[in-house]
Parts: C-alpha cells; sequence; structure tokens
C-alpha cells in the first residue's frame, strides 16, 4: 500500500505531465471505484487546465481552472501509468489497453496519464478548490509531517496523557497525517522506543525527539523515490513504487542492523497490523 513517500514520489512524477497542461480528454470508464464517481467525471475534466498538483496526506490534489479540485487517491493497488511524453530519461509510447485502466487522461501535446487500479480501493472526487480542505476525507486529517505545524513541542502535546500504544498513536490520522505502518516502524527503531509503549508514558523529550526522526525517515524515502523517478525502477511508466532499503520493517528474525546491537528483529501484531521492531535496542 503507497504510504506518504510513494503518494509523494507520484506526486512528484506526474507534476511535469500535468502542471500548466490542459486536459485535451478525460475519459472513464466505469461508474465507481472505492465510491462512486463524481458525477459527470470525464466532461468536467475535459478542457480543464491543471493549475496545480499538490499533496495532502496520501491524497493527490490537482486544481484545476475550472474552480474545482480533483481528489486523488491510489488505496491499496493504484497505479498511475505515464506514457506519450519523458518520464526521467525514458519514453514510453502508449501502451495497449488494460483491464483495470478505470481513467485515463489524454493531455494536450502527447502525453497520457492512466489510473489502473485492480482491486479498485482507490478514490477520485471533484470538489470546489475553495472547500477542498473541508472534503470528508481530508476535513479531519492532522498536520502533515513534513509541514511547519509539526514539531516537537505539538507532538510532546499530542502524546501527553495517551493511553494508547505509541504505534498506534502515531498511526492515527487525526494525530499526524499521512503515517502508515511501514514508515511508523521504522520510525520507532530509529528513536529506540518500542511499539507497545503507551504514548503518555514517553517522556516530553522523549515525545518531542520523534518528530525530527519522522521528518528524517520520510525526507530519506522520498529522496529515495526521486532517485527512482531518474532510474530504471520506472523504466515501465508506472510512478511510486521503488526498491527502499527498510531498517527493520518486513525484517523478522534477522538480526538488528544497529551496530553492537545483536539484537534480532521481532514482529508482534498490534490493532491487526504487523509491527516490526528489535526488543534489545527498542524500549
Ligand atoms: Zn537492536
Amino acid at each position: 500500500m503507497p504510504e506518504l513517500p510513494e503518494v509523494e514520489t507520484v506526486r512528484r512524477g506526474l507534476a511535469p505531465v500535468l502542471e500548466g497542461r490542459v486536459i485535451a480528454q478525460a475519459r472513464v470508464n466505469r461508474p465507481d471505484l472505492r465510491f462512486p464517481l463524481p458525477d459527470r467525471m470525464a466532461e468536467r475534466l475535459t478542457g480543464a487546465r491543471v493549475l496545480a498538483l499538490r499533496r495532502r496526506s496520501k491524497y493527490i490534489l490537482a486544481d484545476l481552472s475550472t474552480a474545482e479540485t480533483l481528489l486523488i487517491h491510489l488505496g491499496m493497488s493504484g497505479r498511475m501509468l505515464v506514457s506519450g511524453t519523458m518520464l526521467g530519461d525514458f519514453h514510453h509510447d502508449h501502451p495497449a489497453p488494460q483491464k483495470h485502466d478505470h481513467v485515463v487522461l489524454e493531455i494536450e501535446g502527447g502525453a497520457r496519464v492512466t489510473f489502473n487500479d485492480a482491486r479498485r480501493f482507490g478514490a477520485m472526487d471533484l470538489m470546489a478548490t475553495d472547500t477542498a480542505e473541508a472534503h470528508p476525507l481530508l476535513a479531519k486529517l492532522g498536520p502533515e509531517p513534513l509541514g511547519n505545524a509539526f514539531d516537537g513541542a505539538f507532538l510532546a502535546a499530542a502524546l501527553a496523557g495517551r493511553r494508547t500504544p505509541i504505534k498506534s498513536a502515531l498511526l492515527d490520522q487525526h494525530l499526524v497525517a499521512g503515517l502508515g505502518n511501514i514508515y511508523v516502524c521504522e520510525v520507532l527503531y530509529r528513536a529506540g522506543i518500542a511499539p507497545q509503549r503507551l504514548a503518555g508514558d514517553l517522556t516530553a523529550a522523549q515525545a518531542a525527539a520523534l518528530a525530527p526522526v519522522i521528518r528524517d525517515v520520510l525526507d530519506e524515502a522520498i529522496a529515495a523515490g526521486g532517485s527512482s523517478l531518474r532510474d530504471y525502477r520506472q523504466a515501465d511508466g508506472e510512478l511510486g513504487y521503488f526498491q527502499h532499503v527498510f531498517r527493520v520493517y518486513d525484517r523478522e528474525g534477522q538480526p538488528c542492523v544497529t551496530s553492537g546491537c545483536g539484537g534480532t528483529v521481532a514482529r508482534i501484531v498490534q490493532s491487526g497490523r504487523s509491527s516490526f521492531y528489535c526488543p534489545t535496542c527498542q524500549r
């Protein structure tokens, strides 16, 4: 499932293709994804110019010249494919239509953006740009972890008194937007905090120190995604999935990579999701 860094990588890959360009023709091949698609979606997109491509949490937002904003959520298996233009060092001819190509945007100048989603957990919607932040999927989100409103003082205050495990607290999208299972595991590993520790039991200093760790982990992953935009890993024109080396995620039974630790990565299940951690150096 794409997390914030993967979505940001998709946004950065799409920006040169879409920003400032007119959608010459939109094709919508089915009435719904996870939710019904908006009424007359193809008509409302066709002829619109994309003014800016933004990201909020795991949502991509395309502000259009029609005063509407297109919201895109990749869900579990949503893929964005770019063809007919340069993507990094590669030029991809338009592929033959695929079974799960649900929305296709033909861009002026010959580029094509295809949204393909086999499992249809993705979503798209159209709303007025000036009230976009009030959209039901966006209204209750906490601050962006890479934004100015998110810092040590904010996080210490948000975690104080919470009787939930720190792992669950950081996954709470009302507290901070866009963190998912993989990157929370990596954050807690780097911070030396066990995932089952209660959030409210962290000292204010420990809680505050998590904020820069969160930024570092996300920044590094976004940088890895950026390099994937420039090399062979997106050679098929697909954006957003890249090889990224995790220090603890999905490494159950393997040695802890912290030098001198000597511990073994363990896996526990919290709220139905796997937490990977080193019981030796995470307390
Ligand atoms: Zn360790």
